[in-house]
């Protein structure tokens, strides 16, 4: 845990027991590197749904590399799109996104965007862990990352992923709103990346737009110099952001 995420967990025991608590999203940047080129992450996340045959042949053509979060959930429902992961994982890293798309939010009645989160720590350490057992016999890979569904996270959800051994994987740009966005949007989100940000887009609708915007967008990036990376091969750390929204979370609560 960060010495931050410390200090506002401290917070969060000194705020009175009947407060709710808020749950955290983290935002993170790749850790920067010593070379010359510029380099970018792209996250895809497979929660439940489809495959995005559309978007994964675009990044398979013009081989940019990707990590993918995958559920148990969109892995047994997906064989033809896990043939074709699995035909190519000198591109794709496959992480995990959990068995059933549970949010890491703990207690009866949490929700995040609708959806209900975990009742206690036994049911998000399955969550987990069966997550990565599923990517694990499909793909061969033991995954490092975990990405929780909707990418927020209580404190003590938190903690209990990193004793787990897992990395939590957050982003910086919000690439496709979960697959709601048009193309438009998309290109005018990812027209003013940086060096070392880390993109979250969505492979799991294919009737989205998501795969036309990306794809645009990403060749603009491939010809102002950007190279990508996976997760597998480098490191992140998280930014300020995550403090920001933190901190204008507690305001709200208190
Ligand atoms: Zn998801």
């Amino acid at each position: 845990m960060t010495k931050f995420r410390l200090v506002l967990a401290t917070i969060f025991l000194s705020l009175s027991a009947s407060a709710q608590q808020v749950p955290i999203e983290i935002h993170d940047q790749l850790v920067p590197q010593s070379t010359e080129t510029r380099k970018l992450a792209l996250t895809l996340d497979a929660c439940s749904g489809k495959y995005d045959d559309d978007l994964i042949e675009f990044l398979i053509r013009n081989r940019i590399p990707a990590t993918i979060f995958a559920t148990k959930k969109w892995i047994d429902h997906n064989t033809f799109g896990v043939s074709i992961i699995k035909a190519h994982l000198d591109l794709f890293d496959v992480e995990d996104h959990g068995e059933n798309h549970i949010p890491a939010v703990i207690g009866m009645g949490r929700k995040v965007y609708g959806i209900p989160g975990e009742p206690d720590l036994i049911h998000l350490r399955r969550e987990v862990l069966e997550g990565a057992r599923a990517i694990t016999e499909t793909f061969g890979i033991a995954p490092h990352w975990y990405r929780g569904a909707t990418v927020e996270y209580d404190i003590q959800a938190i903690e209990e992923i990193e004793k787990m051994g897992y990395k939590i994987a957050g982003f910086s740009v919000n690439a496709d709103a979960g697959a709601t966005l048009s193309r438009l949007s998309i290109e005018k989100r990812l027209a003013h990346l940086k060096d070392g940000d880390v993109i979250i887009a969505h492979m799991n609708k294919p009737a989205s737009d998501s795969a036309e915007g990306l794809s645009a967008s990403l060749i603009h990036l491939l010809q102002r110099g950007f190279t990508f990376t996976r997760l597998d091969q480098v490191n992140l750390q998280e930014t300020m952001e995550t403090q920001q929204k933190e901190r204008k979370e507690l305001d709200a609560v208190r």
